[in-house]
Parts: C-alpha cells; sequence; structure tokens
C-alpha cells in the first residue's frame, strides 16, 4: 500500500497576535518575580493554558483576583477602563494587545472624541468588543449584521470601526445600511487578513483531501469556524484538540490528508499531529 499525502494548509496556526501573546507570558515566566497571572484564559487551548498554569501563570478572571505581582493582558485587550484599574491596584501589567487590535481600540476613541457616534461591527459580549467599547466611554453602538441597524438611533455622523475577525461582507453590508441613514458615515476597516487567510486556505486544502483533522481548542470560535468550513467541503473531517485523539480507522482508507489549525494553535501541536501520522502510516 502506498503511504497517503499529507499536506498543511498553507495558513495555519497560531497568527502574529497570539504568538506575540504567548512570547510576553514567556519572558514574564523566565523572569518569574512574583506571582504571574493572565486576565482570563491567554488563549483559547487548553492543552497551552494548563501547561502555562503548570509553569505559573494562573488564570484570574478579574482584575479584583489578584492582589499583587504581574497580571498579563491577553492579545484581545481590554477596556482602558480595567488597565487602569490594576495598574492602580499597584499591579504590573503586562500588555499583551494585538497591536491590530489596539488600532482599532485607537480609531474608536478619536472617532468618538471628534464628536461621531460609533458604531462597532462586531459579536456583544466579545472580550474584543468589549475592551473597543470601554474606548468610546460605553457609548459605542454594538451590531452584529446590518438588520440590527434599523434598530439604531442613528445621529447624522456615524464612525464605524469592526472587530477583527468579522467578514468583509458584514462590514460592506452594514455600512451600505448606514448610509441610507446617516448623512455622514466614516469607516475604518479594522479586520485583520490572518483569520480570512486561514480560512481561505482551509477550503482550498480540504476540496482536495479525503481526510481533513482540523487541530484546536473545542473553545475556540475560530477552529470551530475552520471545521465548519472544511466540512462542508470534505465531509470527512475531524476537529481535534491533539494528536492523541487520532483514531487509526480514520486514516486507513485515506489518500490525500490535510491539516489545518486555529489561530490559538502553536506549531509544537501540529507537529505532534503530523509525526503521528506518520507513525501510523509508515
Ligand atoms: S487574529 Fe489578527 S487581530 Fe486577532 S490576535 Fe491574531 S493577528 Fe491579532
Amino acid at each position: 500500500m502506498t503511504s497517503p499525502s499529507i499536506r498543511v494548509a498553507q495558513h495555519a496556526g497560531v497568527c502574529f497576535g497570539v504568538k506575540r501573546a504567548l512570547e510576553e507570558a514567556s519572558k514574564v515566566l523566565a523572569e518569574q518575580d512574583g506571582s504571574i497571572h493572565t486576565l482570563g484564559e491567554l488563549i483559547h487551548n487548553p492543552r497551552v493554558v494548563q501547561d502555562l498554569e503548570q509553569q505559573g501563570a494562573h488564570v484570574a478572571h478579574s482584575v479584583d483576583e489578584v492582589k499583587d505581582g504581574t497580571l498579563i493582558i491577553r492579545a484581545h485587550g481590554v477596556a482602558p477602563q480595567v488597565k487602569q484599574a490594576a495598574e492602580d491596584a499597584g499591579l504590573h501589567v503586562v500588555d499583551a494587545t494585538c497591536p491590530f487590535v489596539k488600532r482599532v481600540q485607537d480609531h474608536a476613541r478619536s472617532l468618538y472624541k471628534g464628536g461621531y457616534q460609533v458604531v462597532i461591527v462586531g459579536e456583544a459580549g466579545h472580550p474584543e468588543v468589549e475592551g473597543i467599547l470601554g474606548c468610546t466611554d460605553g457609548k459605542a453602538c454594538i451590531v452584529s449584521s446590518a438588520q440590527e441597524v434599523e434598530f439604531l438611533d442613528i445621529s447624522s455622523r456615524v464612525g464605524v470601526v469592526v472587530q477583527t475577525t468579522q467578514t468583509s461582507k458584514n462590514l460592506r453590508e452594514v455600512v451600505d445600511a448606514l448610509l441610507l441613514r446617516a448623512r455622514e458615515v466614516r469607516v475604518f476597516d479594522t479586520i485583520c487578513s490572518a483569520t480570512n487567510e486561514r480560512q481561505e486556505a482551509a477550503r482550498a486544502l480540504a476540496a482536495t483531501c479525503d481526510l481533513m483533522l482540523v487541530i484546536g481548542g473545542r473553545n475556540s470560535g475560530n477552529t470551530r469556524r475552520l471545521f465548519q468550513i472544511c466540512h462542508d467541503v470534505c465531509p470527512c473531517t475531524y476537529h481535534i484538540e491533539d494528536a492523541r485523539e487520532i483514531d487509526p480507522k480514520w486514516v486507513a482508507c485515506a489518500s490525500n490528508i490535510g491539516i489545518t489549525a486555529g489561530a490559538s494553535t502553536p506549531q509544537g501541536q501540529i507537529d505532534d499531529v503530523l509525526s503521528t501520522l506518520k507513525q501510523i502510516t509508515s
């Protein structure tokens, strides 16, 4: 029997912002100066969170839970009021907010200060969106789709920013709906290309495979979305958190195996899956 081909999607695994947050956490851990906490799970990956915990970086769910030491802010960012509260409490704050998220926060702040009614296109309650909202003193409106625009009380000058993981299509539809109602609409397209690149690469690879493995936390929204995209074109798609979940039966009849991974999946976990597959198929 010939061995199957095994290919990894052209864009897969940790994005720039997550990689940077992990590097910041490693630096803090290497210094080990007092207690270390991350504000929320650093990334949506249970294995990485467990590793960090074992090394001494604990998860705090609010600033109040942390009495002293270092507090790491994750790539999603937080509202400026939350960061200020941590500094006022005397904590050493390491801000690992992704620069692309900071850019959204800065645009939202300058629109708000410039007198615009700020509209955030995104998912209400998502930590990134909560952080952006804080930059407008909680005054921005959040809409997830064009249909929600009709329920807004619109002023004549509207400024739009968008959660980094939204689609261009959704942004366009919301802006079109706003243009019908406001005299001036100023738009900052703050979508990050990392999500789109991973989705397009996963779709292209899955279309050529008879088995597709999607690696990432089950609590990771972007990994679940990758699974859905791959499953639509390759019915034999499995979402796994690590290599131990691979069932040799899946691999037995496969001749083209594809692998992709969510934006919170470190390269080491992709490498583990690759070597497990090679062992099974050799
Ligand atoms: S998806 Fe983009 S904005 Fe979000 S953390 Fe990654 S690089 Fe930053």
